[in-house]
């Protein structure tokens, strides 16, 4: 599928992986050839010059212990017994007059070159590869002077070496062409194993993009990467999809919320139209169309609040604010509707200050909203306690209702926007209060839990970091 996307199998990975591992197999192995060769070659020189030498060191001796007329008889023995045209053995005077010499054969084209004799004029002996003209292979030669002055010549044929390098040249070609091949393959092999995981990393994308998020990449054991990737693509879907469900959700529970009130004001709007009232009655409708149409503005408000401190956009003031002068504060505020309800406020602070580095607004809000609800949802008679308590690093604050509880089913939803508990559909509210002070209270590095039973009352527990000067 991704190789008919892409319509070139030259723009493959695949393709570019196995061409980089034959370009390296046959690297690899042209370098090993190259440095074999040398050494052979180098080698199979040494072994040549040696032979010469030894060869002319014991012409050398019989031509000074036994005269010329037995060295031209060694000359002849020796290269009868290799064959005139492999070697041939010569003695010249300084002036490059030929003393004597073995059949020469195919080495009678070879002159006696000058240029030789001023080469090696001050050493006992010099070595020299030269192109015997009319004949294929190249020969050694060496010459070597002589106890009185003389030069003795020894020439010997490459033709044996050269052919075994020519063998050599063949088996490695040979043997690179099977190589790469080989490489190839197994490259091939190699590459198309890594990338079937990634084809199937595509594959669950292309599925998922035709509408089917609940498809989900399969774990193959093409090697720990791929098993990664295969894992992160299927977390990252699954956080999709349930943010996806999220955003269904809240999308519903907006079109839902903002149903009722726009329902009230179009039906009160409706009846301004076509009715016929006196102007107290004009006086109240429009009285709730401004009730319902601050309650939106409060809403969308909240919505949009929760989704700039969610996202980090929000304009957090940093300063250091008292937590402590906050539940002061929120205390006197809600003390005169606490009272007007029935319901006994209490606080249980400590005596130092509670410092934080953060938003002094948004913190009071997250305290309002907490005592708000604890309020609202505990019935005439009940208690409230406002409990703050300090740690080494952080601070711990509670708001702690005897009210109507919360249910075990509802409780695991209660920070998520828009949902409003079944104790709570008769009452005024949101479900955007807990949202928010949960959002704020991240904002500052800290945690918001909650602890409650059905009936019994629920304790909000709010823990910030510590950042003080009162230290
Ligand atoms: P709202 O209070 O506007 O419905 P919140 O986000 O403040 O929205 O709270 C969400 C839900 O959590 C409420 O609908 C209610 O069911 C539950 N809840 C919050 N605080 C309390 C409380 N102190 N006691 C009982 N239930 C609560």
């Amino acid at each position: 599928m991704y190789l008919k996307k892409k319509g070139n199998i030259f723009h493959t990975v695949t393709f570019r992986l196995t061409l980089w591992y034959t370009v390296l197999f046959a690297s690899l192995a042209l370098s090993v050839f190259f440095i074999m060769y040398i050494t052979l070659t180098s080698n199979l020189s040494q072994r040549m010059d040696a032979n010469l030498l030894n060869e002319a060191k014991e012409f050398g001796e019989l031509y000074r212990t036994s005269g010329i007329e037995v060295l031209k008889g060694e000359f002849e023995r020796e290269t009868q017994s290799e064959g005139i045209n492999r070697m041939f053995c010569r003695l010249f005077s300084p002036s490059m007059e030929t003393l004597a010499s073995s059949d020469l054969g195919v080495w009678a084209n070879l002159d006696l070159q000058q240029s030789i004799l001023e080469g090696f004029s001050n050493k006992a002996e010099a070595f020299k590869t030269l192109s015997i003209p009319g004949y294929e292979y190249k020969a050694r030669v060496i010459y070597k002077k002589t106890h009185d002055g003389n030069i003795i010549e020894i020439g010997y044929t490459l033709r044996d070496d050269e052919e075994l390098m020519e063998d050599y040249r063949e088996i490695f070609g040979t043997a690179m062409a099977l190589m790469l091949v080989c490489g190839g393959l197994l490259g091939w092999f190699v590459a198309r194993r890594a990338m079937t995981g990634v084809e199937r990393v595509t594959q669950t994308a292309v599925n998922i993009g035709k509408g089917g998020f609940a498809y989900r990449v399969p774990l193959g054991n093409e090697g720990k990467e791929i098993e990664n990737l295969a894992m992160s693509f299927n977390d990252m879907l699954e956080r999709i999809e349930s943010l996806v469900t999220d955003l269904k959700e809240v999308t519903n529970n907006i079109a839902h919320d903002l149903r009722s009130p726009i329902t009230r004001i179009r039906g009160v709007a409706e009846t301004t139209l076509t009715g016929e009232s006196s102007i107290d009655e004009y006086k109240e409708m429009a009285g709730i169309i401004v009730e319902e149409s601050d309650r939106l503005i409060g809403m969308i408000n909240a919505m949009l609040e929760i989704a700039k401190v969610d996202s980090g956009i929000a304009d957090f003031s940093k300063t250091d604010v008292d937590m402590l002068k906050i539940i002061k504060d929120a205390y006197e505020l809600f003390q005169p509707v606490a009272e007007d309800k029935g319901i006994h406020l209490e606080v249980d602070l400590p005596q130092e200050p509670l410092i934080i580095l953060g938003d002094c607004a948004r913190l009071q809000r997250v305290i309002a909203n907490l005592l708000d609800n604890a309020i609202k949802y505990t019935p005439a008679g009940g208690k409230v306690l406002l409990r703050a308590k300090t740690a080494q690093t952080n601070m711990m604050i509670s708001v702690i209702d005897f009210g109507v509880g919360i249910g075990e089913e509802d409780l695991p939803h209660i920070f998520d926007r828009f949902y409003r508990g079944d104790q709570s559909r008769s009452m005024p509210g949101n479900g955007l209060g807990l949202s928010l002070a949960q959002a704020i209270v991240h904002a500052h590095g800290g945690e918001i839990t909650v602890k409650s039973h059905l009936g019994k009352g629920s304790t909000f527990t709010i823990i910030l970091p510590r950042t003080s000067f009162q230290n």
